[in-house]
């Protein structure tokens, strides 16, 4: 347990295994004093963590979401904190953005079956409950079917970019996303961006377009990392922003909520931010 802040966790509305309930008393109880719910191209969660959240007065729930987006060859996710989550505009962008996920994932579960794996949709749909489906329901359906041993192993074998499962969908593009974001008053950040390889196009790109913040404390990313990255936020005007994208899934790279070694003071230059863009008051 290291930081009083954790701005990138996902609950049941999309693919967490917590609810927002949940995860907020579970990310209190550790110490996380700030924390956003950002999950997967819904802001579904947001009402019952919000009423989660007025049970403790020192805790600061920012709403937040993180969308997916495509550049070639490869996935780029941006989160988007202080989102004006009742705009009816985005609500509607939302709701094309999960009725793809609905097709592709179908769509997976057939690619499955065609290779001798098969698992029913309604257990995946079971693993989804009402949340925006994902991947990863899929890999708990194929976990119980016994066809893999966990998720991780899902994703290596079957439902990684390259797997034999995987099928596109739908996707906005980077900069479309932060534009979406800012639309509704968000303050984007570049999630993971580790796996993206060489950054500083894209960096210059999203920059321009509105891009606030870059993940540097993350995950399991190591020390030399964390500062190659915070190296290259400040470099771009970021902030070096970070969480534990907490699922509750397991697999060795899970971070409990707050178990990134993200500093208080970059939070404070984002909640600073979203108070001189008077947006902090959706806190
Ligand atoms: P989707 O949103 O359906 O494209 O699925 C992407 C989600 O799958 C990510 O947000 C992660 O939660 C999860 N994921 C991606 N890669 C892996 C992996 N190798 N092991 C476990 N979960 C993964
Ligand atoms: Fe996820
Ligand atoms: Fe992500
Ligand atoms: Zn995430």
């Amino acid at each position: 347990m290291g930081s009083r802040a954790d701005l990138h966790t996902h609950s049941t509305f999309s693919d967490g295994v917590l609810t927002p309930t949940e995860l907020i008393e579970l990310a209190y109880r550790g110490g996380v004093h700030t924390m956003a719910l950002t999950d997967h191209d819904t802001t579904g969660g947001l009402p019952e963590a919000f009423a989660a959240a007025a049970r403790y007065p020192d805790f600061t729930l920012i709403p937040g979401i993180e969308m997916s987006t495509d550049v070639p060859g490869n996935e780029v996710h941006i989160l988007g904190h202080f989102i004006d989550w009742r705009d009816e505009t985005f609500e509607q962008k939302l709701v094309g953005l999960r009725k793809s996920r609905l097709g592709r994932a179908r769509k997976m579960v057939e690619r499955m079956a065609e290779l001798g794996k098969p698992v029913t949709w309604e257990r995946v749909q079971s693993f989804a409950g009402e949340g925006a489906v994902g991947r990863p329901h899929i890999a708990r359906a194929l976990v119980e079917a016994g066809h893999v041993g966990t998720v991780n192993e899902a994703f290596e074998l079957y439902l990684s970019r390259n797997g034999p499962a995987y099928v596109e969908r739908d996707r906005l593009t980077p900069t479309e996303v932060v534009e979406i974001l800012t639309s509704v008053n968000g303050l984007p950040t570049l999630a993971h961006p580790r796996e993206l390889g060489d950054l500083e196009e894209l960096l210059t790109r999203l920059k321009a377009g509105g891009l606030v913040g870059m993940e540097v404390y993350y995950q399991d990313y190591p020390p030399d990392e964390v500062e190659r990255l915070r190296v290259l936020a400040e470099k771009f005007g970021l902030i070096p922003l970070g969480g534990s994208d907490y699922h509750g899934m397991g697999g060795p790279q899970q971070r409990e909520p707050g178990d990134i070694p993200l500093p208080d003071e970059p939070v404070a230059r984002l909640l600073s931010l979203a108070r001189v863009r008077g947006v902090l008051e959706r806190a």
